[in-house]
């Protein structure tokens, strides 16, 4: 098992390599055995969904591993990783950053986040619209939130065969992201543009991305 994730975990490499993206290896639903091949291929920062799943493994593994929230956060369970997650990916509203805000000032701690932003034709999504997002940020309301940084924004694209469909969709979320650079806002120099998985990263890649989630092409199926 250790030999395939490492093989796996190479080939993406060398693969993402002339584009400059990361890789984000996504744990969820894989045994702490697998985090941990992936851990001695080098890797400190893994991917997660839910925060049932991350707390046990947060406890079990070690303590320099830096956890993504990449799924849907309820208000309600931010105050369980508000005092040691790395990055929430997945802010998808402004209720939910305020409870971010208000949890990371209870630990007297800024909480870096990613806004995760709707840009699939698909219904199910979470996320910000893009103009919402920009009218938002325009509008200067993001002083209000101290303890988050933000850091950049995250987009998932359609589960498509429709490659151009994909690319499209990715390439109008690294559009937003240099059109929100631009705009200068007091505080906020986005870095990260997380987009690609397993079926489209190579696609994400070739348009944009700094950084790739990616579990099953690395650990295998679900
Ligand atoms: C599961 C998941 C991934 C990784 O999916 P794969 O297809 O296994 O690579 C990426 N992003 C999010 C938000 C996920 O939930």
């Amino acid at each position: 098992m250790d030999e395939n994730i490492y093989k796996n975990l190479k080939a993406i490499e060398n693969e993402l390599q002339t584009f400059g993206t990361s890789l984000l290896p996504v744990t969820k639903t894989f045994s702490n055995e697998y985090i941990m091949a992936a851990y001695s291929a080098g890797y400190r920062q893994f991917g997660e969904n839910r925060v049932q799943e991350l707390i046990p493994k947060y406890e079990e593994l070690p303590k320099d591993i830096e956890w993504h929230l990449i799924g849907h956060l309820q208000t309600n369970k931010v105050k369980y990783i508000a005092p040691w997650i790395g990055l929430i990916q997945s802010v998808d509203s402004e209720k939910l950053l305020a409870e971010i805000n208000k949890q990371a000032g209870r630990y007297d701690r800024k909480i870096s986040c990613l806004f995760q932003v709707y840009i699939a034709t698909e219904e199910t999504k979470f996320g910000w619209d893009a103009h919402e997002l920009k009218k938002w940020l325009v509008e200067g309301n993001l002083a209000r939130y101290p303890h988050v940084e933000i850091k950049g924004l995250m987009g998932m694209a359609s589960f498509s065969e429709d490659k151009n469909l994909v690319r499209q969709e990715l390439r109008s979320l690294k559009q937003l992201f240099d059109s929100i650079n631009a705009m200068a806002i007091p505080g906020l120099d986005l870095k990260i543009l997380s987009m690609g998985m397993s079926g489209d990263y190579l696609i994400a890649a070739e348009e944009g991305s700094t950084l790739v989630r990616m579990g099953s092409a690395i650990f295998g199926h679900r």
